[in-house]
């Protein structure tokens, strides 16, 4: 089955909207040329959004928030809604990245509110799962990665579970340069299609865009991306650098 394949760039807390902008402008610069047969997707902070999306007009470049509140207005201090991100453009939101989920203490409840909020937004969810390092090494990995599915998508429609993008991405493999090897990835990716199917039916699983995160690298991206079921990667420190990023996008 072809998948949409998609290369996002998380760019978590760093770089004020006039760096951002000036970031989004090299991607672009170096990816401009022939299409490339994936989407890529730049995800700056809440602040940058604007000026990326700016910077990125007229391009087949796209942008996508890391993370959004689940009312649709109202008093929630700090807070941004879907249909706010929608209207600056953004195509995606990560929902329940390790760091929200580990360092912030988001749970399963919040980030199944969360990941509805997107849907009835019109926004694609990249709903992101993975275990700690002591849930691998107890060769609990699979039992992590099922409870955060469910909880994220249990009761979803299959039409709106078809719209989730989800990310494996090990806890124990971001920001570290310790990346899964692409067999490991791609067993995990299988996993999670498999539930998918037990959940929403084979056509939705074999739909779905599931992919990888944690370390990719120019130089590891083509072994993890070529595995069957990985369909692209979330890349976070590289999306930092033009260069890399780029050299991610071609590995593709
Ligand atoms: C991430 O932030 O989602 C990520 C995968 O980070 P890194 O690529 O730096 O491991």
């Amino acid at each position: 089955m072809t998948r949409p394949k998609i290369i996002a760039g998380n760019w978590k807390m760093n770089l004020d909207h006039i760096e951002g902008a000036a970031l989004a402008r090299a991607v672009r610069d170096r990816l401009s040329g022939p299409a490339r047969p994936c989407e890529v997707v730049l995800i700056p902070p809440f602040t940058s959004l604007e000026a990326v999306a700016g910077a990125i007009e007229g391009s087949p470049l796209r942008i996508g928030a890391q993370d959004l509140w689940y009312e649709p207005s109202g008093a929630f201090t700090g807070e941004i809604s879907a249909s706010m991100l929608a209207a600056l453009g953004c195509r995606y939101v990560l929902i329940g990245h390790s760091e929200r989920r580990h360092v912030i203490g988001e749970d399963g409840t919040l980030l199944s509110r969360k990941l509805r909020a997107a849907l009835a937004g019109g926004l694609f969810p990249i709903y992101c799962v993975g275990e700690l390092l002591e849930d691998r090494e107890a060769g609990n990995a699979d039992g992590v990665v099922e409870r955060q599915l469910r909880e994220g998508l249990g009761g979803l429609e299959p039409g709106d579970a078809g719209r989730v993008v989800i990310a494996y991405e090990p806890v124990w493999a971001i920001g570290t340069g310790r990346n899964a090897t692409p067999e490991d990835a791609g067993a995990m990716h299988q996993a999670i299609r498999r539930l998918l199917a037990d959940l929403f039916g084979e056509p939705a699983a074999g739909a779905a865009v599931i992919l990888y995160g944690g370390s990719v690298k120019p130089d590891n991206a083509r072994d993890l991306l070529s595995r069957e079921g990985i369909d692209g990667a979330l890349v976070g420190g590289a999306s930092l650098d033009p260069g890399s990023f780029a050299a991610i996008v071609s590995a593709l």
